[in-house]
This record gives C-alpha cells, sequence and structure tokens, in this order.
C-alpha cells in the first residue's frame, strides 16, 4: 500500500475541533442521553495470557461514542462483551507502548472494520504510533484489500488519524469530552502518559503505568474517578519466579510501578472521589486477596476503593 498517511498535528486537530465545537450550538446545550460510563475491559497487569483477567484496556462511552484507553490483548473481544459496539470506537488513546497496553492497537482498529466501522477513527499516543499503524495496515494489506474489492467496503486506511503525543497537554475535544494528557513514570518506557477526561457529568482519569507521579497527582485534582495500576510489592517474587526469561523483572516492576497503598496516597494527594485499582501486578496471585488489595490502598485514602474487575461498569 503507497497510500499518504493522514497524520495531522496535534495542534491542527485541536484547532479544527475546538472551532467546530465553539460553533456548535449542542457542545453544551443538547439533552444527556445518560452518563458518561467507563468500562473495564482488562484489568490485569503484563502481557502473560492469564485466565484471571484481560489485558489492559477500558472504555469510557458518552453519548454512544467510545473512546479507547489502551489495547491489550483481547480488547475487541471485551468491548463485545462490554455491549459496546465496535463500529462506535472513534477515539483510541495508547498510555504507553508496552505490549500489555498495545498487543491489539491495530487488531482493534481492523476486527471494528470488519465489524462495520465505517467512520472516521483518531488514534493518540506516544512514537511510533504512526510507523505502529503503518507497518499494521501494510502487514494486513492482502485481508484488507480483499475485503474492499470482494466486500465492498470502504478503505480502511484513509479512515485512520493518527497523533503522537510527546508531552503533556491538552490532547483534544470534542462535543463530549476534553482529553488532557500528563508525562508519568514509567522507566524505560518515554514518553508514558496518563489521561485525564472531563465529560459534562463526571471526570475520569486513567494512570497508565507509573511510579508515584507528582504529574499524575496534578491532573487527576478533585476528579471524579482515578484509575490508578497497582501492584503489591511482597508478592513480585513470586511473580518473576514463573517467568523464566526476565532476569531483571522484579526491579523493573519495583522501579516502574505504584504500590496500592501509594496508589492511595496519590488519590489523597489529588482529592479524588472515587480510586478505581487496576492494572493488577501480580494479577493471579491467590496469595494476594481482594481484601488485601483494596486495604492497602484505603489505608491511605479517604474516598471510596473500587477493586477493579474486567467488564466492571463505573
Ligand atoms: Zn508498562
Amino acid at each position: 500500500m503507497n497510500q499518504d498517511w493522514p497524520i495531522i498535528s496535534r495542534r491542527s486537530f485541536l484547532s479544527s475541533t475546538l472551532a467546530v465545537a465553539a460553533a456548535s450550538p449542542t457542545r453544551f446545550g443538547s439533552a444527556q442521553t445518560g452518563p458518561t460510563k467507563l468500562i473495564l475491559l482488562g484489568t490485569g497487569g503484563g502481557p502473560r495470557p492469564r485466565k484471571a483477567s484481560s489485558a489492559s484496556a477500558q472504555v469510557i462511552v458518552s453519548h454512544n461514542v467510545a473512546y479507547v484507553v489502551d489495547c491489550g490483548n483481547g480488547v475487541a473481544r471485551q468491548l463485545v462483551f462490554a455491549d459496546v459496539p465496535l463500529p462506535t470506537v472513534r477515539h483510541i488513546f495508547i498510555t504507553h507502548q508496552h505490549s500489555d497496553h498495545n498487543a491489539d492497537y491495530g487488531n482493534l482498529i481492523w476486527l471494528a472494520w470488519a465489524a462495520g466501522l465505517s467512520t472516521r477513527v483518531d488514534t493518540w499516543g506516544p512514537p511510533p504510533l504512526a510507523n505502529m499503524t503503518k507497518l499494521f495496515f501494510e502487514m494486513n494489506s492482502y485481508d484488507i484489500d480483499t475485503r474492499i474489492s470482494n466486500e465492498g467496503r470502504v478503505p480502511l486506511v484513509p479512515l485512520v488519524h493518527v497523533h503522537e503525543i510527546h508531552d503533556g497537554g491538552t490532547v483534544m475535544s470534542d462535543d463530549n469530552v476534553t482529553v488532557t494528557a500528563a508525562l508519568v513514570d514509567h522507566p524505560p518506557v518515554v514518553p508514558a502518559l496518563g489521561y485525564r477526561f472531563d465529560a459534562r457529568d463526571r471526570s475520569i482519569v486513567i494512570s497508565g503505568d507509573t511510579s508515584p507521579s507528582q504529574n499524575l497527582v496534578k491532573l487527576a485534582r478533585g476528579a471524579d474517578v482515578l484509575v490508578h495500576s497497582v501492584m503489591y510489592p511482597p508478592a513480585i517474587d513470586r511473580l518473576v519466579s514463573r517467568v523464566p526469561n526476565a532476569a531483571a523483572l522484579k526491579a523493573s516492576i519495583l522501579a516502574h510501578q505504584t504500590s496500592a497503598e501509594d496508589a492511595g496516597r496519590v488519590a489523597q494527594a489529588a482529592g479524588v472521589k472515587t480510586l478505581v485499582l487496576s492494572h493488577f501486578v501480580p494479577p493471579d496471585d491467590p496469595d494476594v486477596t481482594d481484601a488485601m488489595w483494596i486495604d492497602a490502598a484505603k489505608s491511605h485514602f479517604r474516598g471510596t476503593v473500587i477493586l477493579g474487575k474486567d467488564l466492571l461498569v463505573i
């Protein structure tokens, strides 16, 4: 495929969408058809496929528009289980380029298209998102071209508009949400982002993967919901003993994740109403009970703590 890649800058997208939004009488005036929903699609941390939980992904649905955050393995099927029609996927946000967050990034777009998607999709995330997208469609051009010629589908590539994000700041805004990003701390994966979604009725923050982050505290200030990745440090030894080819895995996890206790501290410092624990590391250790996760987070947070589960609607 030699089609030109439709990359537009964040600034040009913002100015165009903000201009449209400002001119639209429905921007804040239309009736709310229902609350903005957050659905946890995958709550396990790490790329190893597991029975217990799917890989990192969540979707925010506002006025029947789906904003997907992260695309761990199985995200398209999890959306089906969540009763979110795949053709309603409009924006995809990637927090960082780790396989438990991006393995099904291309697959989601491709399979949503096979399920009927025929409208624009904007994707947002750190480099090399543009090249990943381009190579993904090249790799799968045989199927894509066949379905266009044989099934009469609209061309897929021109639907997809990629925006690489290098810094924190306003990402995009439309009739439903304003999205803001912050740089979080997930060495050596740089940049790694957290995202805040301000809808008319509520604000939702997704931490991405990070060690305790002051930028995240600022991003989440006063939010209704903070979804924070968490680890349980005493169980990390048992986790790494099950992964035979990763000698430095323990040090890596401890350096770039946040304990459930510290997630509580972050939530308290940010003054959020509800802390949702997700991206559990380890994801499937029977010796770490639900109560242990919750108690750890509650030890430093006075708001509501929710233990994330796949397909939980919040
Ligand atoms: Zn990661």
